[in-house]
């Protein structure tokens, strides 16, 4: 069905396509002055209140290529900045670290992306140096190293702009971690990594070294026991057991991966049930995990590091060592929160429709942003105020019931204060501690009784999830921007009167894997479920086969999945 689906798809873009190649050649086949005076009247027609609006989106990762997909380009001029031609499915990068899927099969080119648009989407490969939201101009850089004619540097304006430029690292500032550790966060990380595990058997395996000097060779430390980090390991073992023990038989009895993690346990963000199943699995594996451990140093043979509990140093060899360590801000980002007054912050803030605060017609969305969702204890005198039709200075139950609807689109943490003190109706929140139902309650009882929902506010996880979701969100929003304007679809306005254009972003959990190697992984599903093993396996392979932005990248994986189960990872270093 869905490969039928994606012909009729592809057979309609050729039909899209024709009329164009048509009028090209019906053009071609008149005179140049005729073509002269086409061009021409196409411009006269065009007048300046028709212009469309220029919208500049800053990064082709899930948030900005998820805006990309939906923004409708008949009412927008889209033009897209990123110093990646392509799109990179992150999830399947530490895949790619031992070859079990290949780079190509993971990234998408950004133009045959906007190919599939209807409209002209522009795209420069270049990376944005700075914002200036005072002058709506952003200054770009190309980053093409050769040879380049021209001018590398330009700057672009914007009517709308939309930051997804995602995050950088973070090493914390640990001494020697830029110059001697791997990070895994870009396609060319991956490919760097494979080359050097590689690297690191063929030295273990050269004569005249001793045993130890092969050990520390082969001694593979994995420094943050997070997702990333995690599926590193678990990655790196297979490759190992299944492949590279086969070509370097010397190897066997020397090779050590060690994950240093600084709380108490690894994946600590999962379940307890998730994170105790694959530690029990990395230990059976022989995978050490060294916990409550802060990583001080990184020099090129050790790594030195800090026991929290008792203040203690110790250090461990290494032939590699990957940093996962979480994610810092990228320059152009601190040097726009500078400009803002957003100073000392890790991401942006933005308000829970992803517009930057403090700015005009900026938005900010993915790994670069945080929403700073607003405190119902902020509001509660003005809520107060609003549902109190008499004005009796008494909330009843009906009274309250009237603007419920909007205060929970508005404030989110209501619902989940709710769900995590098992209350199924808002009016228990008026309970007295008898549980007998109060008629009314007066400002202080109102007060008193949403005093601890803020205490629910989360931010959301730097993840694909929520910058795909972020960026489909964006796009409609932009799309009925007119439509809304006239009939605002949104929560009643507390402070002010009328209602907010638009519904405020919600994000909708669907729950995440943890591969652990083995034909083994772990899922935390949504309404808590927990499911682990092979099946759990099986269930990842077609979720993530599932996710691929195209039927090309799609079949890529899959057959590098077929792939590696008929023949073995490649270890030839290319
Ligand atoms: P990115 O996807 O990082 O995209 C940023 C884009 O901006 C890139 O195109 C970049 O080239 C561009 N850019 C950078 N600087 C500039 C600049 N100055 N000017 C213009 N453009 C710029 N999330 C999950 O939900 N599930 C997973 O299983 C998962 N696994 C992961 C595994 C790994 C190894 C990693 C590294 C991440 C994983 N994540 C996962 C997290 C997920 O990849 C990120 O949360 C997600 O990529 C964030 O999307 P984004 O669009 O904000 O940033
Ligand atoms: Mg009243």
């Amino acid at each position: 069905m869905t490969i039928l689906s994606s012909f009729f798809n592809r057979a309609s873009n050729a039909i899209h396509a024709y009329p164009s190649c048509s009028k090209l050649l019906v053009l071609c086949t008149i005179s140049s002055g005729g073509l002269v005076a086409y061009s021409e009247s196409q411009a006269e027609n065009e007048t300046p209140s028709e212009k469309k609006k220029k919208v500049l989106v800053l990064g082709t990762g899930w948030a900005g290529t998820s805006f990309l997909k939906d923004i409708d380009v008949s009412h927008y001029d889209v033009q897209v900045i990123s110093p990646r031609n392509y799109f990179a499915f992150t999830p399947l990068l530490p895949s790619v670290t031992c070859g079990t899927v290949e780079a190509r099969s993971i990234v998408e080119p950004v133009r045959n992306i906007i190919k599939k648009r209807d409209g002209e989407v522009q795209f420069c490969e270049a990376e944005c140096v700075k914002i200036d939201c005072a002058g709506k101009r952003v200054y770009c850089q190309s980053n093409i190293e050769n040879n380049l004619v021209g001018n590398k540097e330009f700057s672009l304006e914007y009517d709308y702009l939309v930051i997804a430029v995602g995050a950088q690292v973070n090493t914390f500032n640990t001494p020697g971690v830029l110059e001697n550790c791997h990070f895994l966060k870009e396609i060319e990380d991956a490919q760097k990594i494979r080359g050097t595990v590689i690297d690191c058997f063929e030295k273990a395996v050269l004569p005249g070294l001793s045993e130890e000097e092969r050990k520390t060779n082969l001694r593979f430390v994995i420094v943050g026991g997070g997702p990333t980090g995690v599926e590193f390991a678990a990655e790196l073992h297979d490759y190992i057991q299944e492949d590279l023990v086969n070509l370097y038989p010397i190897a066997k009895d020397l090779v050590k991966i060690t994950m240093i993690q600084s709380g108490d346990h690894i994946l600590n963000t999962f379940d307890e049930r998730i994170s105790s199943f694959a530690e029990n699995k990395f230990q059976r594996d022989g995978i050490e995990i060294l916990t409550g451990r802060r990583v001080v140093n990184v020099s090129e043979k050790e790594v030195a590091m800090k026991i929290k509990s008792t203040g203690e140093s110790c250090s461990i060899p290494h032939g590699i060592v990957l940093w996962s360590t979480g994610v810092g801000t990228r320059p152009v980002i601190k040097d726009f929160m500078e400009q803002i007054g957003q100073k000392n912050r890790r991401a942006l803030a933005t308000d829970e429709w992803l517009k930057v605060k403090g700015c005009d017609n900026v938005y900010a969305l993915g790994d670069c942003a945080s929403i700073d969702q607003r405190k119902i204890m902020e509001d509660i005198a003005t809520i107060f105020e609003a549902a109190d039709k008499d004005n009796s200075g008494t909330l009843t139950v009906k009274e309250f019931q009237d603007v419920l609807d909007d205060i929970i689109i508005r404030y989110p943490q209501v619902e989940l204060y709710l769900k995590s003190m098992h209350m199924s109706d808002v009016t228990d929140l008026f309970k007295d501690p008898r549980g007998t139902d109060a008629t009314g309650v007066d400002i202080e009882g109102f007060k008193s009784a949403l005093s601890h929902v803020d205490s629910q506010m989360k931010s959301l996880p730097a993840t694909a999830q929520v910058a795909a979701q972020q960026g489909a969100y964006l796009s409609r929003c932009f799309n009925r921007m007119e439509l809304c304007e006239q009939n605002p679809e949104g929560p009643r306005r507390f402070r002010g009167s009328g209602r907010h254009q638009f519904r405020p972003f919600c994000y909708k959990h669907f729950g995440q894997f943890a591969p652990l190697g083995g034909e083994q992984a772990a899922a935390e599903l949504p309404g808590d479920w927990v499911s682990m093993g092979h099946s759990t396996q099986w269930l990842w392979y077609s979720v993530y086969a599932s996710k691929q932005v195209s039927w090309r990248t799609r079949v890529l994986v899959v057959s590098d999945w077929l792939r590696r189960s008929i023949f073995g990872r490649d270890s030839s270093r290319i």
